[in-house]
């Protein structure tokens, strides 16, 4: 399946993508996330990336598309792959429907993570992130086990430069005018299926569950 995670920052796309990823075993594709690990390992691309990830702007189209085409080029993708944070504007968006038109593809499913605004900024500014893996924690509504270890790979769990509150709001802001948009994009396109966000982290879990089982159903008959 070729899915693609759709919601504003903090809106749980990271937290879903790892268990979407083990279930459906497709692998997850976050853009945030390669381009943190090409900064702390000071590539051409890091050095390029980092001003835009502390300001929390978006990394400039050229460049992000790039990328994920090359990593859409692996063998990994073969059998789908999950998209997360990326495309971020409607330009990502046409060239990756470009990209996989010219290969017979297409992506099957969007889901967007729907939750208020309210809870975004509490989500946000409590998150911690496994500097190794990228898993996303909550000093609240997801601790660590150990404190400041991941529980997956037991890396570093710190917080992001960007999370805090007035990086935040400018993110939200950029979310509302350059992303927002892919909501109708794909609603045109018959593709979007909003999940609830809200209540716990399993809950949310299962509602995807339940979106993506209908869509393979459909599939299936048709
Ligand atoms: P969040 O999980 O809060 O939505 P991400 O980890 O997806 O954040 O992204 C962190 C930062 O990486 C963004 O603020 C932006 O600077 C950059 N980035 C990630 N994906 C993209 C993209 N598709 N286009 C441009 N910039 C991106
Ligand atoms: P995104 O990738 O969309 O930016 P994350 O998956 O990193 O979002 O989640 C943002 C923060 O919210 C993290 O600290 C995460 O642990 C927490 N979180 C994710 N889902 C929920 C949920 N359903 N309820 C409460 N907190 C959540
Ligand atoms: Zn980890």
């Amino acid at each position: 399946m070729k899915i693609v995670l759709l919601g504003p920052p903090g809106a749980g796309k990271g937290t879903q993508a790892k268990f979407i990823s083990e279930k459906y075993s497709i692998p997850h594709i976050s853009t945030g996330d390669i381009f943190r690990k090409n900064i702390a390992e000071k590539t051409q691309l890091g050095l390029k990336a980092k001003s835009y990830l502390d300001a929390g702007k978006l990394v400039p189209d050229e460049v992000t598309i790039d990328i994920v085409k090359d990593r859409l080029g692996n063998e990994d993708c073969k059998n789908g792959f999950l998209l997360d944070g990326f495309p971020r504007t409607v330009t990502q968006a046409e060239a990756l429907d470009l990209f996989l038109d010219n290969k017979d593809q297409k992506i099957d499913t969007t889901l967007l993570i729907d939750v208020p605004k309210e809870s975004i900024l509490e989500r946000m500014t409590g998150r911690r992130v496994c500097s190794s893996c990228g898993a996303s924690y909550h000093v609240k509504f997801n601790p660590t086990k150990v404190n400041g270890k991941c529980d997956i790979c037991g890396g570093d769990v710190v917080q992001r430069k960007d999370d805090t509150e007035v990086t935040v709001k400018d993110r939200l802001n950029i979310y509302d005018e350059q992303t927002q948009p892919l909501i109708g994009y794909y609603k045109k396109q018959n593709k979007l299926s909003t999940i609830n966000g809200t209540g716990d982290i399993n809950e949310v879990f299962k509602r995807v569950k339940i979106s993506l089982e209908a869509y393979l159903d459909d599939n299936n008959k048709n």
